[in-house]
């Protein structure tokens, strides 16, 4: 695919080891000459991975945010944004729950002393929350008010979500009434947060950073035009968390070019509100994506020493692609659809012996057939047939099934 096949929103999705990275990296070159260097930026999922490219044109998600609202907020002569780090989150968290604890000592009247009442479900709830040996609450509590902000969580959004814990009928069990008090403790101790932080730092606009993607998203109406991307290409799409989608959704609606490559099967960040799949779902349905397959190598890597199960029968391809394509192919869609896995976003392609999986016809030519992903030098130690383990390392289990013919030393 070149530069000029991209859409206005272009969804790339690719098998593991397709060239991904690569493929969004050369678009980036081509959409900086295209409009020049300030006017195409590319988002990678981590600081680690954006300083490895070393590249002024590659950050993260959150940088582009910040940069934006910066821009927003300059352009208006307000305070610029100043991110909480993690101490003086733990300060301000610490205050709002220090004030429950203050309340109980002192028997003041207060709603969500009671939240937190019923939510322990003992009237001693105190030490509980402020634990100083553990910090486990305020540690969850930081955790939930990050997830709440990323999912979309928004306090308008409180009322509808409380309802959605009933069942379809409006019957609440206990574990619904239980999911209802930690929604409203959730909710009341996040707008307190808030609170704690406007009252700490008078006059500042400090937030943290799942705030920032939400404000983010709202500044982008007002950007100049000056000062918004032409581009932006967006690797680890998959990773993406629904907060971010917005934002994405936001530079859409002013014009930026987007490009989105990635592949759900791939997501690391799931524990910390990215759901891939209905992520590419959206970029197609709401944002007007055209899917197109980032077709790259699946078989082994220039260089590797492996030989290839072809080799010895035909059509198996090298063993390292069979087992990635079995992996793939295993993984089934979180979101309901009629297409055949093997066509969905991200798949490797079918191959005989993946799936359903099939046992290799045996290797009775005497050649050895060399699993690449785990591919050593081989041992010259012997072990008895009973040791599980192998020049002194652990065998991986996978390599004591016996039913593709390979013999371990
Ligand atoms: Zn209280």
């Amino acid at each position: 695919m070149n530069f000029e096949d991209l859409d206005r929103v272009t969804l790339g999705a690719g098998a593991p080891s397709s060239g991904k990275t690569e493929f969004a990296l050369g678009m980036l070159v081509a959409a900086m000459r295209r409009y020049g260097d300030g006017n195409a930026v590319m988002t990678v999922s981590g600081r680690q991975i954006a300083d490895a490219l070393g590249d002024r044109a590659i950050r993260e998600l959150s940088a582009v945010a910040f940069r934006l609202l910066t821009a927003v907020r300059s352009s208006q002569g307000e305070p610029l944004p100043k991110l909480l780090n993690g101490a003086e989150q733990d300060v301000i968290i610490r205050k709002v729950l220090a004030s429950h604890v203050e309340h109980r000592q002192h028997g003041d009247d207060c709603a969500t002393c009671d939240l937190l009442r019923t939510y322990f479900a003992v009237s001693e709830w105190s030490g509980l929350v402020a634990d100083d040996s553990t910090d486990a609450f305020a540690n969850q509590l930081r955790d939930m008010l990050a997830r709440m902000n990323e999912i979309g969580a928004k306090p308008q959004f409180e009322d509808m979500l409380i309802a959605r814990a009933a069942s379809r009928d409006g019957m609440l069990d206990e574990r619904r009434e239980r999911l209802r008090t930690q929604w409203r403790l959730a909710f009341a101790l996040r707008e307190e947060y808030n609170e704690a932080i406007r009252s700490s730092y008078p006059g500042e606009y400090r937030l943290d950073a799942s705030q920032l993607m939400i404000d983010a998203t709202e500044a982008v109406s007002g950007i100049q035009e000056a000062d918004i991307a032409n581009m932006l290409i967006v690797d680890d799409f998959q990773d993406t968390t629904l907060a971010g989608f917005a934002l994405l959704e936001a530079l859409h609606e002013r014009g930026v070019r987007l490009l989105l490559v990635g592949n759900p099967d791939e997501a690391v960040q799931t524990f910390r509100g990215s759901y891939p799949e209905y992520l590419f779902n959206q970029a197609q349905t709401r944002m007007g994506a055209r899917l197109e397959r980032i077709e790259g190598l699946q078989t082994a890597h220039e260089g590797d020493t492996a030989q290839t199960v072809s080799n010895q029968q035909g059509m198996h391809g090298d063993y390292r692609t069979l087992v990635a394509t079995r992996v793939s192919l295993s993984i089934a869609s979180t979101e309901s659809t009629d297409v055949p896995l093997p066509d969905r976003p991200g798949k490797m392609s079918d191959m005989p012996g993946a799936m359903p999986i099939e046992t290799l016809p045996a290797d009775d030519t005497g050649a050895r057939v060399t699993p690449t992903a785990v591919w050593k030098r081989p041992c010259t130690v012997p072990l008895p047939k009973s040791s599980t383990t192998w020049c002194g390392r652990s065998k991986l289990s996978i390599c004591n099934v016996p039913v593709y013919g390979t013999t371990w030393p």
